[in-house]
Order: C-alpha cells, then structure tokens, then sequence
C-alpha cells in the first residue's frame, strides 16, 4: 500500500473553459519525478483531468501525462542514494505534509491563495447580493452577512453594489482551482465561474 499525502487544493489562474473534466486530488504520492529528472520531487496538488494526471510541484515544476507508466514514476520513500530536491522537501515539510521537519527544526511555509481573504469576495460586486425589503441593504451571497447597498461607477455605468466589507462568517466552500476569485451568483446562490461549488 503506498503511502500517500494530503495535497493542497490546485489553484490556478486558469480559465474555466481550460478545466472541463478535471477534478482536484486531495492526496498524492510522497515523491514523484519523471525519469529524466535528477531529483525526487514532493507534490504540491494535483489535477486528474479526462485522458491524464498532472502534479504540480513545490519547486514550481511539473509531472504528468497520459500514460502513466512513462509519464512519471512515485515513491513513499527515495532509493537510497538517489537525491531529493530541497525546494520541494523544505516546502512539503513547512507547509505540513510530513509530521517531522528534515532538520529537526521547525519548519513553516505558508503557501499563498489557500486562506480565506480577509475582504470579503461579494465585496462591490453588483450581483453577489440578495436585495432586503427596503433596497437599503443586501444578504451577501458570498459570505451570508448583510451590508449596505450603494450606488456605484461614473455617471456613464452606475450600478447598485454591496458596499467592501470584511468576510463574514458564512463564506460559501471554496472552488478547489479558483477558490474565492471568480464568484458568480446563479439562482441566489454564489458559484464559481467555473460551474464548481464545492472544495473536496
Ligand atoms: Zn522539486
Ligand atoms: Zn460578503
Ligand atoms: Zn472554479
């Protein structure tokens, strides 16, 4: 049985159009590189799509293809002798996918565009809301709190937007692959851009 571990959701900046069929993998394997690499790699997340399997790496490579025999091979541990990138394994350890630092010393990484924001995703969006009898104020469909709605834009486009506010407490799950960024309201509800409501 191969060990696996938990892999960060693959955010990309990618366009929805460019993610039809794929589905993030919550755990990946412990090393991977492909067979021209002089190194094991750590995967940081991974992105099964229809015909292959794509891990992005802690060091910013990347391995995958459709034939996963020669696409890439995988560890739980490296043969002995054979070198391991220290990007990947410094940033694996730091962020949390192994219990026990490489060093001995404690180890933090935080990767970016993980955290929930601090200003809330619905904030001036003119149709994440919910309009309260009154017109005065929205239920925010992003984060489920009730701010003010202000008129917005130049003379020439006004619209009617929820005021910037921080992110209330009811922030909807974020998209595995553009978690809070491309927010759109379908039906009352805030989806992402790409069809996905759901982290796994
Ligand atoms: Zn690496
Ligand atoms: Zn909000
Ligand atoms: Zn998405």
């Amino acid at each position: 049985m191969a060990v696996t571990v938990l892999l960060l959701p693959p955010v990309t900046s990618a366009p929805p159009d460019y993610l039809a069929g794929a589905e993030a993998l919550l755990e990946g394997p412990r090393f991977v590189r492909t067979r021209g690499m002089s190194r094991w790699h750590r995967p940081r997340s991974g992105v099964r799509y229809p015909e292959r399997t794509v891990f992005d790496l802690w060091c910013g490579y990347a391995v995958g293809g459709s034939d996963r025999a020669s696409a890439y091979i995988t560890a739980d541990e490296p043969p002995a002798g054979e070198p391991v990138c220290a990007t990947c394994e410094g940033r694996a350890a730091g962020a949390g996918q192994e219990q026990t630092s490489p060093t001995g010393r404690q180890l933090l990484f935080s990767p970016r565009h993980i955290d929930p924001p601090k200003t809330c995703p619905g904030s001036r969006s003119s149709d994440l809301f919910t309009e309260l009898p009154g017109g005065r104020a929205g239920l925010c469909l992003a984060c489920g709190d009730v701010q003010p709605l202000r008129a917005m834009g130049g003379p020439y486009n006004p619209r009617y937007a929820i005021v910037q506010h921080p992110t209330g407490r009811g922030l909807v799950p974020p998209c595995p692959f553009h978690r809070w960024r491309q927010l759109t309201a379908r039906n009352g509800r805030a989806l992402c851009a790409c069809g996905r409501e759901t982290t796994p």
